[in-house]
């Protein structure tokens, strides 16, 4: 089999879809982009679109290492979600030929089902409320929500008070009936992270995500000292090699790898199983497309120390175009009571609807991330 042809298509809301076709008639779906750089990220895949036209799109093992180690500069968001789109699609196609889902040629399923989350927005106490209620109205047993909007270095405890009171609202409608995860989302500075864990502490939250930027992951270990509750990091962390030291250092909980970001389905894998062996969980991120999603529950599957998955039905960031959008058969993404049945389609389980992506890249996307400023007129973290 060969592959001969590499076609992208860049949708709203945010997304960028792969389909990699081979002489065989078997094609795979992939989804490689980083959420704001669709285009930079296009380019990457262009690129290695000239090596990898006219190959076995069977021997994933090999192309991922040409990706990854053929470029004497290497790594970095772009490229990884470049890689990560391309292993995609590779593995979907070995799937269809096959006829089986991805995880049965990593292992097998080691679950009978796997736990969602979705995502609650509102800035108010009393929408957050009404947000958190009507999850659990559709079923949902664990929630994610954000925890602030910019905060300086140093900033108000206002500003802590309101997470306090927005999280507050939530347990006070609902007890323990809902997980609540509460992403810092990197917008906070370690002395505010450490203040704000403690100050979260009393409501029992399922995990805190992003406390610090990646970058400043050693003050994990001064923030692990304010709090009982797990820590999640990983978004924004690309390879094995960037995870190493964080597993080293001993002060994170959950691991959240973006099978868009984190070099596809073989790379997450693997960093998974380096979670394993330090008794860290992994949460995949996905905020992204089916495609994605679909990586996610292929890894998911077959991962023992996964423990519950991102999806992006609902979220805000969905604007003009959702995740069901594409897909032949909204079903495989209904959840039941909080958990999604094992998929068990051939490859990553999605069968894309063509004729809906083609006519959605007619209306192309430009997202960005917005600009956010400080109280003094300094450039926040988003
Ligand atoms: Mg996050």
């Amino acid at each position: 089999m060969k592959i001969t042809a590499m076609r992208l298509y860049k949708v709203p809301p945010r997304w960028l879809f792969l389909k990699v076709e081979t002489d065989e008639g078997i094609a795979g779906w992939g989804e490689p982009v980083v959420e704001g750089r669709a285009d930079t990220v296009r380019a990457a895949v262009e690129e290695f679109r000239e090596y990898l036209v006219g190959k076995n799109p069977m021997t994933i093992e090999d192309h991922w290492q040409v990706m990854y180690r053929s470029g004497f500069y290497r790594g970095g968001p772009e490229v990884m979600s470049a890689i990560s789109g391309i292993d995609q699609a590779l593995w979907d196609i070995k799937g269809k030929f096959y006829g089986a889902p991805v995880y049965e040629l990593l292992g097998g399923a080691c679950r009978d089902k796997l736990k969602v989350y979705r995502w609650i927005g509102g800035d108010r106490p009393a929408d957050i409320r009404a947000a958190a209620l009507e999850a659990h109205e559709q079923g949902y047993s664990a929630i994610k929500m954000n925890a602030t909007e910019e905060m300086h270095y140093i900033d108000g405890f206002e500003k802590i008070q309101a997470v306090c009171d927005r999280v507050a609202a939530i347990r006070d409608a609902l007890g323990q009936k809902l997980d609540i995860a509460v992403d810092f989302h990197g917008r906070v500075h370690k002395t505010m992270a450490k203040v704000l864990a403690r100050e979260l502490d009393q409501f029992r939250l399922m995990f805190i995500e992003e406390p610090v930027l990646p970058q400043n992951n050693e003050a994990l270990r001064e923030i692990a000292r304010h709090t009982a509750v797990p820590i999640a990091t990983g978004e924004r962390m690309f390879s094995r090699w960037e995870f190493k030291n964080l597993f080293e250092d001993g002060y994170i909980d959950i691991i959240q790898p973006d099978l868009s970001h984190a070099g596809g389905i073989s790379e997450c894998k693997k960093i998974a199983a380096m979670a394993e062996a330090y008794d860290v969980a992994i949460a995949p991120h996905c905020p992204l497309g089916p495609i994605a999603l679909g990586a996610c529950i292929q890894l998911d599957a077959c991962t023992p120390n996964a423990f519950i998955q991102e999806q992006s039905l609902g979220i805000h960031y969905n604007k003009g175009g959702d995740l069901l959008d594409y897909i032949a058969d909204a079903s495989i993404y209904q959840y039941k009571d909080g958990f999604l049945d094992m998929v068990t389609g051939p490859g990553l389980g999605v069968e894309i609807n063509e004729q809906a992506v083609a006519e959605a890249a007619r209306r192309p996307h430009n997202w960005k991330n917005p600009i956010w400023r400080n109280f003094d007129g300094t450039v926040a973290e988003w």
